[in-house]
């Protein structure tokens, strides 16, 4: 059976209140900070990146504190952004998408259902485009005319032991990346939840396309993994407590997650 090492790799911090973090706010509201990341999947001779990130300028416009590009932290496990073939999008919030173009030679895998969001009627409201860079989905559309999107219809295995799962809810198109490894079957549920409380506590994320998909994500995301402990939330800085450094330089960087 294929088995891989996943890493998550932090790029970037933001301050602010839980009350922010769930719909309906948080009657103990308190710090409830939002750290961000990229993942590397890689094992078997294949080396997947999953989300792109953003700029240290989309951090400056947005008020997000940077910290590095992600593909110095990519650098800093051995990966050259630049020669990574396979890319998943897991969906195209400027968070998850903003530095695509620094991986030229990769495909990106990304749902029907995302593009559709992003380019159709549900951007004519704020509530719905706010998290998506105009640019960013342009820019995908000329990867798609460059022949460098794969597109996907629901869930799809794109390699041995590797999957992607359509979650929707927190957008229309949320995929989420089932890998293989060590410790059983671990699930990068990117925003189909931001933090272990969301899902453990059924607490929705107030940036959302349907509350009820992202409700039911959270079943699907405990389905999908070995054990609740495998899922991985997108945005929670307890992940880098959860887990070990792959050494001690990368500390505060990057943790194993098999
Ligand atoms: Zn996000």
């Amino acid at each position: 059976m294929s088995q891989y090492e996943i890493y998550a790799i932090k790029y970037a911090h933001h301050a602010r209140r839980a009350a922010e973090n769930f719909i309906g706010g948080d009657p103990h509201d308190g710090p409830m900070p939002l750290d961000y990341f990229v993942w590397l999947v890689r094992g078997h001779g294949r080396e997947l990146v999953v989300d792109t990130g953003f700029s240290a300028a989309m951090a400056a416009k947005r008020g997000r504190e940077h910290l590095r590009c992600p593909t110095e932290g990519l650098r800093l496990l051995g990966v050259e952004a630049r020669d990574v073939p396979d890319v998943v999008i897991t969906h195209l919030h400027y968070d998850h998408v903003g530095n695509f173009d620094l991986f030229p030679a990769a495909t990106l895998h990304l749902q029907d259902l995302e593009m559709r969001y992003a380019t159709g009627r549900y951007m004519c409201h704020e509530c719905f485009r706010g998290a998506f860079e105009v640019e960013d989905v342009v820019g995908m559309v000329r990867r798609v005319y460059e022949g460098r999107v794969q597109f996907h219809d629901g869930d799809a295995e794109i390699a041995p032991g590797i999957s992607l799962h359509l979650i929707g809810g927190h957008t229309m198109g949320l995929q989420v990346v089932r890998v293989e490894t060590r410790r059983g079957a671990v699930v990068l549920a990117s925003d189909a939840s931001h933090f272990y409380a969301n899902m453990e506590q059924t607490r929705p994320f107030p940036i959302v396309w349907s509350v009820a998909d992202m409700v039911e994500g959270y079943r699907k995301l405990r389905s999908l993994a070995a054990s609740p402990a495998h899922v991985i939330p997108g945005h929670d800085p307890l992940v880098l407590e959860r887990y070990p450094a792959p050494a001690k330089e990368l500390q505060g960087i990057a943790v194993m997650l098999d």
